[in-house]
């Protein structure tokens, strides 16, 4: 029977009336594909409920935090007990030391963090003290890649990997990015060129070491040790933004996966547990270079809030408390992407599956997605139209063919063989 979608209809229309395109956050807004977005009333494990009482499995998580599912028990339980007891202090509260001490022990690069309240601050951040630190103005971030909405890292590359960027979005004068170089992800020789010509300016390098925000995009062979190396050679600051990899690709996100340890890690979603808190951190002597120890100026108001704090510990315990977590979702993520692989072949549809891990998109074009260029080639209408079908299926994909999808501990065999078939049937129409 296919999905009523009346209430959600009905509410995303008068949504509009009062925010911009009717949302909080742009890409929940479906322009990419098409129709009324979908409003959610609920979610639970695996699932999400919408105002019309249709269900769906879920592959978004919230855009990655719902690692265990949603409405973990354990969670939702300690966060009820918690605020019982107040919602924010502005003051040092006991469970702030424990998070802290529990991330340090998850990324044992990091020897001083700071919790702020979201992955937009907590980039923004650790930018503000690289620079501080290494005293040059310059950073190179890479084309495609997210970092958050502060107006620097809002840019990405205008005519080539040489030219200065220019900015994203309006409101952000061109003196804001002139300091921010863009180049394309995974090249390793377009960061040396830039160097070669910019070097004395540049100070900080900042990556999604999987990038996850164009579409799931893993760091070629030697790509993040070779950042590494000329982070070594040229005094620079190397910033792993894990906001989406952290505690998600293995205990510690990318790093501990590729074996590359970063200066700097900023970490988000995961570590609030589907709260808003965030946080970024690293060696010493860099952190030590934050107020009230140093002179970088960083603050907030609500930052390390006992509520978020509680949502973010509790995550963490249960992640230590499943001991084959990880491995549960290489094997659903194996087996999903080892199915699309089969019915790309079956069905003609022109397609690629990337994963590492349970991150994965499939991309509608011909050739290896390894940067923002590859990734432009993909047949977005085919993907839209992938992605309404799934819907209708009872299957809720991110609403953009440039988002990675995922899975979490919630996610049984079951329930990626029933995607398989949804996804055979939906696949052998859009061919
Ligand atoms: C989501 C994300 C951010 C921004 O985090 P917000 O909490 O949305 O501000 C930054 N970096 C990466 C890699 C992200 O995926």
């Amino acid at each position: 029977m296919p999905a009523i979608h009346s209430q959600s209809e009905r509410l995303s229309l008068e949504a509009e009336q009062h925010l911009p395109g009717g949302v909080n956050s742009p890409v929940r807004a479906f322009r990419a594909v098409g129709g009324h977005p979908v409003v959610i009333q609920s979610a639970s494990g695996c699932h999400m409920t919408d105002v019309d009482g249709n269900t769906y499995t879920d592959f978004v998580g919230s855009w990655g935090p719902m690692i265990l599912g949603h409405a973990h028990p354990a969670v939702i339980s300690a966060v009820q007990q918690v605020a019982q007891f107040g919602l924010s202090f502005g003051a040092t509260s006991p469970r702030e030391v424990e998070l802290a001490r529990a991330i340090k022990r998850f990324y044992p690069s990091i020897d001083l963090l700071r919790l702020v309240s979201s992955g937009t601050e907590a980039c923004m951040s650790a930018v503000r003290v690289a620079r501080g630190y290494s005293e040059k103005p310059g950073v190179i971030k890479f084309e495609g890649c997210y970092h958050g909405h502060s107006d620097c890292l809002l840019a990405k590359a205008g005519s080539g990997a040489m030219t200065l960027a220019l900015p994203d979005s309006a409101g952000v004068p061109p003196s804001v990015t002139q300091h921010t170089y863009t180049v394309p992800f995974n090249d390793l020789a377009a960061v040396r060129a830039l160097l070669a010509e910019k070097g004395q300016e540049i100070g900080v390098i900042v990556v999604e070491p999987v990038a996850g925000n164009m579409g799931l995009i893993p760091p070629l062979p030697g790509f993040l040790q070779g950042l590494r190396d000329l982070c070594n050679e040229h005094s620079m600051v190397l910033v792993f933004d894990e906001v989406m990899t952290g505690f998600r690709l293995s205990r510690s996100g990318a790093q501990g996966l590729y074996g590359v340890v970063p200066d700097m890690t900023v970490l988000g979603k995961i570590v609030g547990g589907g709260m808003p808190l965030a946080c970024y951190g690293g060696r010493r002597a860099l952190m030590e270079k934050v107020a009230p120890l140093g002179p970088v100026y960083q603050a907030g108001t609500l930052s390390g809030n006992p509520v978020a704090v509680t949502a973010g510990l509790t995550t963490l315990e249960q992640i230590d408390a499943q001991p084959d977590l990880y491995q549960h979702l290489e094997s659903i993520g194996a087996q999903l992407q080892t199915g699309l692989e089969k019915i790309l072949q079956d069905t003609g549809v022109v397609g690629r599956v990337q994963r590492v891990g349970s991150m994965w998109t499939l991309f509608f074009t011909d050739r290896p997605v390894v940067d923002y260029v590859t990734a432009k080639t993909c047949d977005t209408q085919r993907f839209a139209s992938f992605f309404r079908g799934m819907l209708e299926a009872g299957f809720y994909l991110p609403p953009s063919q440039f988002e990675a999808a995922f899975l979490g501990a919630a996610h049984r065999s079951q329930d990626i063989d029933a995607f398989l078939q949804a996804a055979s049937r939906v696949l052998g129409k859009v061919s």
